[in-house]
């Protein structure tokens, strides 16, 4: 019978411990130990085996290392929260890009979750700022315009403080219908609108492009 644990014979002085350990994961476990992998299974990406995994590996791991883990879960969730200007995930409020004195405060680049403005700061070629929606347009999943935090971006719009609001959602039906939306609440206000441009990977070959890529990399040409 294999053990359900995929990392058995990683350590070979540990093979008895794993034999155990084993052992255990084919019988019932002790209360704890099944909290946590309950409460881990609950974690995006994170499976029954998975779960397992990660339990036996708090489990074995130092007194110092498990309290540290569990005391950073602890204070993600005491001391982040949303920054009130762009709805970044912050320590403090207004967040870093929202203060800082050499970014670009009259740019800004609208993105559907916090995780897409790293994407973004990556190309280390944008100096705005930034807006998070927390989602995008969704009516399939019953998520409309109210849903999202659109009301202090036309907030800040409207205080005249924005000359262009980059509308970076994703390429997706949900992130399309968003950035229609967007638009033209926007534009109402009287500020240029733009859309990031969708079309082929650099590095790709046309050849193996779909016909909707390709229509897109078409529609957003540019001059040379
Ligand atoms: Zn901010």
């Amino acid at each position: 019978m294999s053990c359900p644990s995929g990392d058995v014979g990683r350590n070979v002085s540990t093979t008895a411990f794993l034999i155990s350990e084993c052992s255990i994961i084919m019988s019932k476990f002790a209360e704890p130990m099944s909290r946590l992998i309950d409460e881990l299974k609950k974690l995006p990406g994170v499976g029954a085996k998975s779960a397992q995994r990660l339990a036996f590996h708090i489990l074995r791991s130092s007194d110092e290392d498990a309290d540290a883990l569990a005391a950073a879960v602890r204070d993600v969730k005491a001391n982040l929260r949303l920054c009130s200007v762009c709805n970044n995930i912050t320590d403090v409020d207004p967040c870093v890009y929202c203060t800082s004195a050499t970014r670009n405060q009259r740019l800004v680049c609208v993105v559907e979750e916090p995780t897409n403005i790293a994407a973004i700061e990556k190309t280390k070629h944008f100096n705005g700022v930034f807006h998070v929606l927390h989602g995008a347009i969704s009516p399939l999943h019953g998520i409309g315009p109210e849903q999202l935090r659109i009301s202090n971006l036309i907030t800040r719009v409207d205080a005249g403080n924005i000359d262009e609001v980059i509308v970076a959602t994703n390429p997706t039906v949900e992130g399309e219908a968003t950035a229609t939306y967007l638009s033209q609440q926007l534009k109402r206000a009287g500020v240029k609108v733009t859309r990031i441009a969708m079309g082929i990977p650099v590095g790709s070959d046309i050849e193996y492009t779909d016909e909707i890529t390709m229509l897109k990399a078409m529609e957003g040409r540019r001059d040379m």
